[in-house]
């Protein structure tokens, strides 16, 4: 019986502590963090783990730096402390990086100044990071010879952090981390309605991949249904003292414009004043955000978004052949659900782009649902034990936290894991000399389960091979991804287990070797179906422009 079967069969009638309605980052963290002090836990999402917004952001782990722009303290310093958490918690996953903000003439900051802000800023995250440094046009040209430094006034550089893999796998992190503190979970199962009677609540559930209906019992709630909470709380008629506005954000993926060895985030203010960034990702970079307000969560990459982009980035580098729209390789489009309190609609529309990236989370005792509204996943262990303090208030007994919940394995272990590794000799097993060594790779992504792949590899050395030319996946990959990943649709694996589709074009995806092989590994004889549905969907399947 696969691991999703299994899940379905412990949800359907089964009886609950919690039920946790979505799985993006807030889910995620709900479920691990009460299923890790001993709660009877379900988590379920109507579509894949992290498949909403979750997969859409920056991949970002900050502090907020400009959100001293706002004077938004206590919101700086509660993200920089969590910033600070991440970075011990996860040291192969989430890794500092240096932050250069070129300034130019039309800036809104002289270079003295920002440095006083990124210095107060340093400080704010308690020199939980290297200290800033001030360049002037000439050391930019030497750190980052792409810049385009002919009216730049100087830049600053600060430290913040971001997730080396993509943000969907970093929530897979804590479903798996739920499911091994003895969770139900499964994702494409919809919440479609639910009823409060003596203490509890049944809740109607419906397996969107196959269309099976199901109930189960829970004595609490936790909405973390992220843009669609008021959705959700509307069906058990629960008014809220806050609510959800959307901001729209994208992103284009392009091959990699920064040649400097070092990863770096470049950042920029914008022609509208709004700091924008380039990302690295591997071999390619991420150029966003943009931040508009719109009426609905369900969007897509207009023209005009790309070509705002294209155009502010290419008047700040200095490329030999400024980016074109050809020259994107995927792209990433979602709204950051951002909480107003109740009857401030015109509030929301004047101060549209300071808008606070807080978090609330509102208890409502009569009905025993806990509401997560807006913040981030740098956010999210304070996320997860906020959830915890109010599930706990409902009545429900945890356990101490230990903070086992969350956090790669030991050094030890590690150390244990780099032993046998090199013992084997698995790096000489690599055949793209520009990719990471396979040991890194494979402790990062996978923690503990790496051991049993070493095993696997050991027994069967084409299990250390490559399935796709155009993309670093061993063939041991797929096989625990199928195993122990609940992939549910080529989508699932090719998007959010793994980041092929955001670093690979289509074209290369649909016309190189292995796409075939990856759906028979993973879906056994319903490949062929799961194939083409996948290749149905391309190359429009990134934009969500209707409800899925
Ligand atoms: C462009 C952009 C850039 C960002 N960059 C960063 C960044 O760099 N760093 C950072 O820390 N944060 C960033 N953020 C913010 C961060 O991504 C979000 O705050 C976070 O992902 C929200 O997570 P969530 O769990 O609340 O919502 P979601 O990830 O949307 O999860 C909600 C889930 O609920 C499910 N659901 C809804 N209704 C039901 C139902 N009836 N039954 C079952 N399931 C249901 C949905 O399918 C969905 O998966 C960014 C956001 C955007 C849009």
């Amino acid at each position: 019986m696969s691991l999703r079967s299994a899940n379905l069969e412990r949800i359907d009638g089964g009886v609950f502590d919690v039920l946790v309605v979505g799985a993006g980052i807030n889910g995620a963290v709900s479920a691990a963090a009460l299923a890790g002090r001993g709660a009877a836990v379900a988590l379920v999402d109507r579509a894949d783990f992290g498949g909403f917004t979750s997969q859409e952001s920056s991949n970002l782990v900050w502090g907020g730096f400009k959100y001293l722009e706002n004077y938004e303290l206590p919101l700086v310093f509660g993200l920089s402390r969590s910033r600070n958490r991440l970075m011990k918690a996860y040291p192969d996953n989430i890794k500092e990086i240096s932050f250069l903000a070129a300034l130019g003439e039309d800036s809104p900051y002289a270079p003295w100044f920002a440095a006083l802000g990124a210095t107060a800023y340093w400080g704010i995250g308690l020199f939980g990071t290297q200290r800033p440094r001030v360049f002037d046009a000439e050391e930019v040209k030497d750190e980052e010879p792409v810049i385009d430094t002919t009216s730049l006034r100087g830049a600053i550089q600060y430290q913040d952090a971001y997730l080396i893999d993509n943000d969907a796998r970093f929530v897979f992190s804590f479903v798996r981390s739920a499911l091994e503190a003895g969770a139900a979970v499964a994702n494409y199962v919809e919440v479609l309605s639910a009823e409060r009677t003596d203490g509890r609540w049944t809740v109607h559930l419906r397996d969107t991949d196959s269309g099976a209906e199901m109930t189960c019992t829970a004595r609490t709630v936790v909405n973390a249904a992220g843009p669609f909470v008021d959705d959700v709380n509307g069906m058990w008629d629960l008014t809220t003292e806050h609510r959800i506005v959307y901001s729209k954000g994208i992103h284009l993926v392009v091959p990699r414009v920064t040649t400097s060895r070092h990863d770096r985030v470049l950042a920029f203010f914008d022609d509208t004043q709004r700091l924008f960034y380039v990302i690295p990702m591997g071999r390619r970079s991420v150029i966003g955000t943009t931040d508009t307000r719109v009426d609905t969560p369900y969007t897509e990459v207009t023209d005009e978004d790309r070509d705002f982009l294209l155009e502010q980035i290419n008047d700040r580098l200095d490329l030999p052949e400024p980016l074109t729209r050809d020259d994107i390789i995927a792209e990433r489009c979602g709204v950051r659900p951002l909480v107003v309190e109740r009857g401030t609609g015109d509030q929301a529309d004047e101060d549209w782009t300071s808008l606070s990236r807080k978090h609330e989370i509102e208890r409502d005792d009569d009905l025993a649902v806990v509401t997560v509204f807006g913040g981030k996943l740098t956010d999210c262990l304070n996320v997860g034990e906020e959830v915890a303090e109010e599930i706990e208030a409902l009545g429900v007994s945890l356990e101490e936290d230990q903070g086992g919940w969350y956090g790669e394995p030991p050094e030890a272990t590690r150390k244990d894991f780099y032993r046998q590794a090199r013992l084997m000799k698995l790096d000489s097993l690599r055949t793209k000399p520009e990719t990471e060594p396979l040991t890194d790779r494979l402790w990062r992504r996978y923690g503990r389960r790496a051991f049993d792949m070493l095993e696997s590899i050991r027994a069967d050395r084409t299990m250390g091979e490559d399935v796709m030319g155009s993309a670093d996946y061993l063939r041991v990959e797929l096989r625990n991804a199928a195993e122990h990943e609940m992939v549910v649709t080529l989508d699932d694996f090719m998007r959010r287990r793994s980041k092929i589709d955001l670093v690979v074009r289509d074209r290369d995806i649909v016309a190189g070797e292995g796409l075939r092989e990856v759906a028979e590994i993973l879906f056994g004889d319903d490949a062929q179906r799961r194939l083409d549905a996948y290749l149905a969907d391309k190359p429009s399947h990134r934009s969500r422009a209707t409800p899925g």
